[in-house]
């Protein structure tokens, strides 16, 4: 038996609704806790992930780049002509 978060009443672990508030039980009580620490990688393959992660982020940051150089010339630009 476990008991509803929300009417504190006495449920069965296996109950998906509560049969006294009829609230459902299962997000919090079934999800599986996820923590840092459930990461078991060794110090090397961490960097190595890292580092692949860090090649994987450069399209994108060269791409947010572009555009935000695009939109300073043409606000400049903009601000050329009305000013
Ligand atoms: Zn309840």
């Amino acid at each position: 038996m476990s008991t509803c978060r929300f009417c504190v009443e006495q449920i069965p672990d296996r109950a998906i609704v509560c049969r006294a508030c009829g609230r459902d039980q299962l997000p919090t009580a079934s999800a599986p806790k996820v923590t840092l620490a459930a990461i078991d990688l060794p110090f090397n393959e961490m960097v190595w992930l890292l580092l692949k992660w860090t090649a994987a982020c450069m399209p994108a940051t060269i791409i947010l780049t572009f555009v935000v150089m695009v939109l300073a010339f043409s606000l400049n630009a903009l601000a050329r002509i009305l000013i």
